[in-house]
């Protein structure tokens, strides 16, 4: 027998959860809510999506559970019905049920938790990619630093989506292109597929909006339906969603429903997936779906290479010394090649100067002072390390598992990321032969340890000192 009173059963519950939760998380989480039908002591509730769904079951469960069996009987039953069709006048089709006497055991999840139809009648919404049009393919030098990345990028561009590179991650240290080479990615797609709706956002602003979203009241559904209504989301340094459960949830539900409905996903990091702390494994191993990209700093042709054709846009002639002289003294990044270059630019030009060697010289030895200390090796480190712990260089050589000398050669292994130019291979290589895998997972386990082990960190730090390492971080 359906009971006809259901909306006025539901509207008592509502005005206990308002006096519990306050207006504002009242109108947040629990005005989107529809109540469809109550039968036999069965309450069915309509939940605008997964993400609601989540999000309640997380915080609320308790609350809604008492308030349901106060207002309907102990043993009232609860069913969410999760609308996942972005469109009001569809009804909702999946059901799932709550079991309220045990509150602890989470809610099943909806198979078709995510829905790639479009809603009939949903006008597609103009969104401004928000691209910088310098960053382009063209503008982008390739070079062994950004091959695999710059590559997967040029296919991406011509077949965004529906690829083995979805989602891309590319990781890197500061100034080495991330940025640059996501953005040429979705220009690429715009010239290819001017109809794609392509989005560039930082993590930055995407937490700034989530959380007004939260804030503002309803405005939750436009946020995720929004974003789930990219084709090509390019999300930029996402270590920034360490530590913000809620941004990363958001973030989890958006990704899971772009990537089942084939829309491709560009993310950058300023490290690997395996080293990002303070985020939730559910969203890391979904980074790792795709293809993980590495950019390292660039060599010396590729740095000669990203001068000229800078020289080149800007309309600048320079002599070769200076040029072969500023690739040679800038080896740190990008960013930094390009500043050097501006600064002697308008140095020569405020200064009525021609631009020589020389003034390069006093110019980027103002810039980058470091540029003169001699380059940290693999060598030094293992034999400093080796110093520290009193070990001889063949114990700390051998295949021993003993833990003080396995820890030994993962501190070597993290220093060597740190601090030296050296890839994975290579640090893995000076050690006697650790593969990549092995030189990821110890710099893991040496942060790691760093956060929980007082004496360890010390360890670190007194070698990095011997090291003549300036450490702030
Ligand atoms: P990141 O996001 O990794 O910190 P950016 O993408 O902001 O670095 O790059 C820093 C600067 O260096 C930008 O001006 C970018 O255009 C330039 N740049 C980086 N890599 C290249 C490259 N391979 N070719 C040309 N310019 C580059
Ligand atoms: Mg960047």
């Amino acid at each position: 027998m359906t009971d006809q009173n259901h909306k006025q059963v539901w509207a008592k519950c509502l005005e206990i959860i308002k006096d519990n939760l306050g207006e504002s998380r009242y109108s947040t989480w629990f005005k989107p809510i529809e109540v469809i039908s109550l039968e036999d002591k069965t309450l069915t509730l309509g939940i605008p999506s997964e993400f609601f769904k989540e999000y309640i079951e997380e915080h609320f469960l308790s609350l809604l559970s008492s308030v349901l069996q106060r207002e309907i009987g102990p043993d009232a039953k609860l069913y969410y019905q999760v609308n996942t069709v972005q469109d009001a006048s569809v009804t909702y089709p999946q059901k799932t049920y709550r079991d309220l006497s045990n509150p602890t055991i989470p809610a099943p999840v909806n198979p078709d938790e995510v829905d790639s139809r479009v809603a009939p009648g949903l006008r597609r919404m103009e969104v401004n990619p928000n691209l910088n049009p310098n960053y382009t393919f063209e503008n982008f030098i390739q070079g062994e630093c950004n091959l695999l990345g710059r590559s997967a990028g040029v296919q991406i561009s011509e077949k965004p989506g529906n690829n083995a590179f979805n989602p891309l991650f590319l990781f890197g240290g500061p100034g080495l292109g991330k940025t640059h080479l996501a953005q040429a990615i979705g220009i690429g797609i715009k010239e290819k597929h001017p109809e794609k709706v392509v989005l560039y956002v930082s993590a930055n602003k995407f937490q700034t909006q989530y959380v007004d979203a939260v804030k503002f009241k309803n405005k939750l559904n436009d946020f995720l339906h929004f974003y789930q209504s990219i084709d090509v989301l390019i999300l930029d340094d996402v270590q920034e969603f360490a530590e913000k459960p809620g941004t990363q949830n958001a973030f989890f539900h958006i990704f899971n429903h772009l990537h089942m409905s084939g829309k491709q996903l560009i993310l950058t990091c300023d490290r690997p997936p395996v080293e990002l702390q303070g985020l939730e494994a559910r969203l890391l191993s979904r980074f790792k779906w795709g293809l993980t990209a590495e950019l390292t700093k660039p060599d010396y042709k590729t740095r000669l290479a990203i001068l000229k054709a800078k020289c080149s846009r800007e309309g600048i002639a320079l002599s070769e010394d200076v040029l072969h002289y500023l690739a040679s003294a800038i080896t740190s990044n990008v960013r930094e090649l390009e500043g050097s270059l501006i600064s002697l630019m308008a140095n020569a030009t405020l200064m009525h100067r021609p631009i020589t060697v020389e003034l390069a010289r006093t110019l980027t030895g103002a810039l980058v002072p470091t540029e003169e200390k001699e380059e940290l090796t693999m060598d030094t480190i293992n034999e400093k390390v080796c110093q520290y712990f009193g070990l001889t260089s063949e114990t700390f050589l051998s295949a021993s598992r003993k833990r003080e000398i396995s820890q030994a050669r993962q501190i070597a292994m993290y220093l060597g990321r740190q601090y030296t130019e050296q890839s994975l291979a290579e640090i893995g290589a000076s050690l006697g032969g650790k593969t990549h895998a092995t030189v990821l997972h110890s710099c893991k386990t040496v942060r790691d340890l760093m956060h929980t082990d007082d004496l360890f960190r010390t360890y670190v730090r007194d070698i990095e000192k011997s090291l003549h390492l300036n450490t702030n971080n």
